[in-house]
């Protein structure tokens, strides 16, 4: 029995990322406001003492683990901090043009009028990474404390399932799951609230939804992948401020898919392609979509005679209001990406991230103030919500995922409909069901495919490491680093399956949604056969493999804090 240290806080929000940082930092003014008009009494209520309130983060630094596109629509940041600018936000640069191409095989039809989802004027291109970094030093001006280097491995419940805080993964475990000279045992974080920001595929929040049925009564979430590069090119390749987001090459009609490039200071171009997680064909590989989406000759001519700079792969919770799980429990709430606050239509989940965990902040507020964490004053930040503008937002286009599991074509007619419907989907259907996209790979039997070369799906794709890059070397710009000497992150149940089912139905799709080479294939001299090979270290922490193997048999823990990409300005 390992002895742990226990530390009481008030409130621990896991994961320093958008929603979070903006929630701690909203509390502190919320308290500040709350105290002010109790004591002058416009305010019924009691004086809220001063909160512990902590951060735990699993990379080594705020940011580390940090990918969007991005551009940010600054409604939440103007109500956290109406002079964000005059404070220093890092933002890029300002969207001055949009442009909307759809890309056939070698022409670019470039749209009259950009689809008003797609209108960024006005709005900021950032760096998401660089932003979540100077919110973190916001927070710390606040007396907020920020942990680094701590992933939270596991929820702590009281003996009725109450959440009473997060156990942090324990350091210095060697391969074979023993302690080294340096372990230390996690920390038990006692809270009387917990906030799970983890992001897309959250691992806590998936424990959570697990033991307390959160997403019992919720779609099916579906999930895509976006695969980013950062480019710096020639000046006049393509202006500052200019977003361009595109349809079409390279996925087929019958994948969820799409291209964005954007122009940001000093030449640097922010580029990517995001695959919906629910293709059908195994064969698909989301690394290569994207490097065959560069080869385009429209999109080539923007990165001709520059370099790639930066790489790094994360999912998008894409299914919006309908698959959102209860967003709060005894002791717990859950906010941002986790909680599926994306708007899929737009690409754009920071600010609804953001506003979630400022709605999430003020409810703590009311439960500090009535002394009640359990889901009976919890539950208003379901309330909030609702009566939020993020609501109106997402509901609005509640059925936009779901009308692409049909295909492009009728996709785009049932989103023109869903635009004068007021969300609703063809027929007025309130509700569009869809299917998690595991479930949807058709076998390789249905295709005219013969074992898992890649070539069969790419036949002219090369990895120049010019314009096109193979997965190593996408990984040597991703800039991961994992103590090689701990146990693997990626637990899977039953390796059997993926030497004989799996080889034989799916080819393994592992080896080609991983977006960082971390699954092979491999003969093995004891077996006789081939078996699977995982490459732990070279994770980007993307949860693709958690979120799309066919099994569910891939189950993706923290690994030692600290490890992981560095996405430091991306
Ligand atoms: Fe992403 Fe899983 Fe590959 Fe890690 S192992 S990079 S989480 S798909």
């Amino acid at each position: 029995m390992i002895e742990r240290e226990q530390l009481e806080m008030d409130v621990i929000f896991v994961g320093a990322g958008p929603a979070n940082l903006a929630a701690a930092l909203h509390l502190k003014y919320e308290i500040k406001e709350h105290n002010e008009l109790v004591s002058k009494g416009i305010r019924s209520g009691n004086v809220i003492d001063d909160l512990e309130i902590g951060i735990i983060e699993k990379g080594p630094a705020v940011g580390a683990h940090i990918l969007s596109g991005a551009v940010m629509d600054p409604i939440a940041i103007r109500e956290l901090m109406p002079d964000f600018l005059e404070q220093g936000c890092p933002v890029d640069s300002v969207v001055t043009d949009d442009a909307f191409w759809f890309l056939t095989e070698d022409s670019r039809i470039k749209a009259p009028i950009t689809p008003p989802p797609l209108v960024n004027k006005g709005k900021y291109i950032i760096s998401l990474s660089k932003m979540c970094e100077w919110l973190a030093e916001k927070c710390e001006e606040a007396e907020i404390n920020i942990f680094p280097e701590f992933p939270g491995s596991e929820l702590l419940y009281d003996d009725e399932d109450r959440v009473i805080g997060v156990r942090t993964g324990d350091k210095g475990i060697d391969k074979d799951g023993k302690p080294k000279a340096n372990f230390e045992p996690g920390v038990d974080l006692l809270a009387k609230v917990t906030v799970l920001g983890e992001g897309s595929r959250g691992s806590l929040a998936k424990q959570a939804m697990k033991r307390l049925g959160l997403d019992e009564n919720a779609e099916p979430q579906v999930f895509s992948l976006g695969v980013k590069e950062l480019w710096e090119v020639p000046a006049g390749n393509i202006e500052e401020g200019m977003v361009i987001h595109t349809l079409g090459f390279p996925s087929d009609a019958k994948t969820y898919g799409g291209g964005w490039i954007y122009g940001m200071k000093g030449n640097i171009v922010s580029i990517g392609y995001v695959t919906g997680l629910d293709y059908i064909d195994p064969m698909i590989d989301p690394h290569a979509e994207f490097q065959k989406f560069k080869t385009h000759p429209a999109v080539e001519e923007v990165l001709k005679g520059g370099k790639m700079i930066k790489y790094g792969a994360k999912t998008i919770n894409a299914g919006g209001y309908h698959t959102m799980p209860q967003i709060y429990a005894d002791g717990l709430l859950l906010v941002g990406d986790c909680a599926s606050f994306l708007n899929g239509q737009r690409i754009k989940g920071i600010h609804t991230a953001m506003k979630s965990g400022m709605l999430a902040a003020e409810t703590i507020v009311s439960a500090f103030d009535h002394q009640d964490f359990s889901s009976y004053t919890l539950k208003h930040f379901h309330e909030k919500f609702e009566s939020s503008w993020i609501y109106d937002e997402l509901h609005a286009v509640r059925n936009f995922h779901a009308a692409f599991q049909k295909g492009r074509w009728s996709a785009l007619l049932n989103s023109g409909f869903q635009f004068l419907s007021g969300g609703a989907g063809w027929g007025f259907l309130d509700k569009l069901h869809h299917e998690a996209g595991h479930k949807r790979y058709k076998k390789l039997s249905e295709f005219d495919y013969h074992g898992d070369d890649l070539a069969q799906r790419y036949p002219d794709l090369k990895f120049d490491k010019q314009l096109t890059f193979d997965k190593p070397t996408s990984v040597f710009f991703a800039a991961v680093a994992h103590d090689e000497d701990q146990p693997s992150h990626l637990h899977i149940l039953d390796t059997d399956i993926c030497a004989t089912r799996c080889a034989e139905e799916f080819g393994n799709p592992c080896q080609r949604f991983c977006p960082a080479a971390v699954y092979e294939m491999e003969h093995s001299e004891k077996t006789g056969r081939r078996e699977i090979k995982v490459n732990f270290s070279n994770c980007v922490h993307c949860k693709t493999c958690d979120i799309a193997d066919p099994y569910q048999i891939i189950n993706w823990v923290t690994p030692e804090g600290g490890g992981g990409p560095n996405y430091k300005g991306m």
